[in-house]
């Protein structure tokens, strides 16, 4: 029945109907090995128990009211994301492009209340920020701006990684409000910056009075090992947007911030329908809290580091593995060569990876994914990667 449906992806021939911690079941009941979560979504993996008992109870009580009233459990929500972050204020939405498009808004208006009349951004070369006007207009990838120019104005780019472009901006652009970057790129391939990168921005937003904006929709919540991304490289940003792994799969975004930018949005300058309604935010609860009862930080940064070491061993000396690299369960796996059809292969062989780039095989597993569930992704993904290279 795929007619009725717009023809916006290339979808793999297969359909779940169930699924169980990492495993998910097809119409045939065949099971397959996940290491993709949804893109990043289900950190719990599937059908969690807990959260699954939370949002039926949630369900019977109340989903929606709107924001035209106070929601307590969207209020708690904030409170927490605040306390882990070290961030102040949150806004909440239903995606990860929604929650850019908020920290887009704070940055312009920041621009406006301070005279600035043009404010610009300072975006990445192959970055990812969603497909929204605005966000693909930020994004670094042609392939998701060609036909739909005019592109929203206002953003300069520079190469990702490269701190010392952002500040040669300084002199010469005036109208520069914010940067805003993805900790590690995701879309872009799993690129891993230099370690002092983002304490390299922090300062030059500092000397400038830019606002440093991290988009953590894809890092955030756990993936990497700790909470947020930032927490890897001590510096705290003035925005941070979260989606993906947040709700475990209920649609929810957050773009949270402190000092001014917590500040720049007053009554009538941003809202959202859905944004931060009941059931969402039980989700999000439940996530967080399921994730520090479970120790899932360290157990991802655990789980993570061994899948970089076993796949390095397993595919030591093998000509066209150019280079394997992450952070907790955030991996890429780069090849010479483009290597799509490499996630046909494996779900032949009952195994979910993802490709990016072209050349990147990217993997982003549930973090409750356990070392002998690894040890099996490892092993199968090593015998088609050597497979395709022969
Ligand atoms: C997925 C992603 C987005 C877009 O999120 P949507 O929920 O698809 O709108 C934005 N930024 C990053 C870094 C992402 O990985």
């Amino acid at each position: 029945m795929s007619e009725y449906l717009m023809q916006t992806y290339g979808r793999q021939p297969v359909a779940f109907v169930r699924g169980e911690g990492v495993w998910l079941y097809d119409e045939q009941g065949e099971r397959y090995l996940d290491a993709v979560a949804g893109v990043a979504v289900n950190g719990l993996g599937h059908a969690h128990p807990v959260l699954a008992q939370a949002l039926c109870a949630q369900a019977g009580k109340l989903i929606h009211t709107s924001n035209l009233y106070h929601i307590p459990l969207q209020e708690a929500l904030a409170q927490r994301l605040c306390q882990l972050s070290g961030l102040e204020r949150a806004f909440f939405c239903n995606s990860g492009a929604e929650a850019n498009e908020a920290a887009i808004k704070i940055a312009r208006l920041y621009g406006h209340n301070r005279g600035v009349d043009s404010p610009a951004i300072v975006v990445m070369e192959r970055s990812f920020h969603g497909r929204t006007m605005a966000t693909l207009s930020a994004t670094g990838n042609r392939k998701v701006q060609a036909g739909f120019e005019p592109l929203v104005s206002g953003f300069v780019r520079v190469p990702f990684g490269d701190a010392e472009a952002v500040a040669a901006l300084a002199g010469h652009h005036r109208n520069i409000v914010a940067v805003l970057v993805e900790p590690y790129q995701g879309e872009g391939g799993v690129q891993i910056p230099q370690a002092d990168y983002l304490a390299a921005l922090r300062r030059i937003c500092d000397d400038n009075a830019w606002l440093l904006m991290l988009d953590e929709v894809q890092t955030g919540v756990g993936r990497t090992g700790t909470w947020f991304a930032f927490q890897h490289a001590d510096v705290l940003p003035d925005v941070m947007t979260l989606a993906k792994g947040l709700g475990s799969g209920v649609p929810v975004g957050a773009c949270l911030a402190r000092g001014v930018a917590a500040q720049t949005f007053v009554p009538g300058k941003h809202g959202s329908t859905f944004g931060g309604n009941p059931l969402a935010c039980v989700a999000a609860l439940t996530t967080l809290q399921v994730m520090e009862q479970e120790g899932l930080l360290e157990h991802a940064a655990q789980i993570g580091a061994f899948i970089r070491a076993d796949l390095a061993h397993r595919l030591a000396g093998v000509a066209g593995v150019r280079e394997i690299r992450g952070q907790g369960l955030m991996i890429g796996i780069e090849l010479d060569r483009p290597c799509a059809e490499l996630v046909a292969r494996a779900l032949a062989a009952r195994l979910l990876i993802n490709v990016t780039q072209d050349t990147v095989v990217r993997l982003l597993p549930p973090l409750i994914m356990q070392r002998a569930e690894a040890g099996q992704l490892t092993e199968t993904l090593a015998c088609l990667i050597r497979e395709f290279l022969e």
